[in-house]
């Protein structure tokens, strides 16, 4: 589990900036569904080796009435799920009503808040800064989000009291030797456990459907699990002699009405479940098509480098066109996730559900799999043959060997002169290359590049 970060403030404190800061902006998933709404921003913070969730609550004043209110609402229930709340504030602005209001806010939820003190740059920030003391809530932490000053501090000084709970959060090094004895060992143990497999996708694609018709009704009762709405149900069971921990971020009891639904999404719980997983399965509904959440959950699967399988849901009952239509659709947006295999289901039938263990157990088997550096090596070398390397500053980029890097996700390494120069299209050529030649279904791989011999 990671641990989740809020940012909370006014509009115009800084909140994206240092959102985007903390997360490569083009990753944010944006919440956007009924009753979700209000620009509420979601990613997944890598910065100096620590890894968490953040959110961005949108702006909240602290004096929402009407529709208003029932949206800010939603973003203190965002704070709610969150462990860490940064309360941004401007320095230059200084003090505001709308800043005490957020801060009476925030003293109700009874969370741990940090007052930050944005746009510090080219001010005195010590005097500056001194009269939001005033609002109760302790010391203030000097930041200029825009040229990332102060980040590191405010990070080490509001992250460090979750470090026990919450180990995930500091970003391991990948197990970087190929042939020795350790990754051998290591991959055995994985082979052997549990295969941890989450189903995640929007509200509505039919995940709960799906779930029970897993575990078959009759067999399996789960009980409520006391919890907040960012924790997920971990249900363990057995399939084909394979052992499966399934994490059901849709709750598996049924839910009386469907407004339940979307009360009962949340974005944090299926990240969380993302990070848990070895296997994701992400949901499609057939009769939605593809939406941009659905991408943007895709690209927190290739982010987190998990394995996934996708389920187009609610196939049953269409017509061939309508079929032929949704096919030509996922051909033309999916292209970048082509390592995965695609079902088209009907959990409300049961039709196709067993095939899919069969795609998630490849899945989980590509991406444990040893592979021997002659081999890696061998393929690069076909991979140069067929389609030379670019010139770079007028000399001609040599790729010189292979070497497996770590694994779940498999990770290559290619040593060479001037590689690490190589363009994102010839780097992205060499990744589809050893995709194909490893077969490796079901898992993303990564390559990386090295300078030198
Ligand atoms: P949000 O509405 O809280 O998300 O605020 P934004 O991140 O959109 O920032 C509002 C404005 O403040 C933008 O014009 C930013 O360029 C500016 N800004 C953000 N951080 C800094 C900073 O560290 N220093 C200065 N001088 N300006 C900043
Ligand atoms: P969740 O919010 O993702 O857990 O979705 P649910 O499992 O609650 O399903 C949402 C709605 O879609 C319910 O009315 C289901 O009966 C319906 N549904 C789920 N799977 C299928 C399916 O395969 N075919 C059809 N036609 N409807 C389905």
């Amino acid at each position: 589990m990671l641990p989740v970060v809020a940012l909370v403030g006014r509009p115009n404190v800084g909140k994206s900036t240092l959102f985007n800061r903390l997360t490569n902006s083009r990753d944010a998933l944006v919440a956007d569904y009924p009753g979700l709404t209000r620009d509420r921003k979601y990613g997944q913070a890598k910065y100096e080796g620590l890894q968490f969730i953040v959110v961005d609550t949108g702006g909240i004043s602290g004096d929402e009435q009407g529709i208003d209110a029932e949206m800010a609402e939603q973003s203190l229930l965002a704070i709610d799920e969150a462990h860490v709340v940064l309360f941004l504030v401007d320095a230059r602005a200084g003090l505001t009503p709308a800043d005490i209001g957020i801060a009476n806010h925030l003293r109700k939820q009874e969370k741990t808040v940090y007052v930050v003190a944005n746009k510090v740059d080219g001010i005195d920030g010590d005097s500056e800064t001194a009269e939001f003391y005033s609002l109760g809530l302790g010391e203030i932490s000097q930041v200029a989000a825009a040229h990332g000053r102060g980040v590191t501090q405010l990070l080490e000084k509001s992250l460090k009291p979750l470090e026990k709970s919450y180990p995930d959060m500091h970003i391991p090094e990948v197990v970087r030797n190929d042939d020795g004895e350790n990754a051998e060992a290591e991959l055995q143990r994985l082979q052997s456990l549990p295969i941890k497999l989450a189903i995640v996708g929007k509200p509505n694609v039919g995940k709960s459907t799906l779930t029970n018709r897993i575990l078959g009704e009759e067999r399996v009762v789960v009980f409520d699990m006391p919890g907040t709405t960012r924790d997920s149900i971990f249900i363990p069971m057995e399939r084909d002699d394979r052992e499966y921990i399934l994490i059901d971020t849709a709750g598996v009891r049924k839910r009386k009405k469907v407004s339940d639904a979307v009360e009962k999404f949340s974005i944090i719980k299926t990240l969380q479940a993302i990070e848990e997983a070895n296997v994701v399965l992400l949901c499609i509904d057939a009769r939605e098509g593809i939406a941009d959440q659905d991408l943007s959950l895709l690209g927190f699967v290739l982010n987190a480098g998990r394995s996934l399988v996708i389920a187009v849901n609610k196939w049953d009952g269409l017509s061939k066109d309508i079929k032929d239509d949704i096919k030509r659709e996922l051909d033309r947006r999916l292209g970048f996730v082509d390592f995965a295999r695609i079902h088209f289901i009907s959990a409300l039938h049961g039709t196709g559900v067993g095939h899919l263990f069969e795609s998630v157990q490849e899945a989980y088997a590509s991406a444990t799999k040893r592979i021997n550096t002659s081999m890696l090596t061998r393929i690069m070398e076909m991979a140069q043959e067929d389609h030379q390397p670019p010139m770079v500053r007028g000399r001609r980029v040599k790729m010189k060997y292979a070497h497996a890097g770590g694994y779940n996700p498999p990770v290559i390494i290619i040593h060479g002169n001037q590689v690490e120069d190589l363009p994102d299209a010839y780097k992205r050529y060499m990744m589809n290359y050893y995709r194909k030649s490893l077969q490796t279904m079901g898992t993303p791989i990564r390559v990386e590049f090295k300078e030198g011999a």
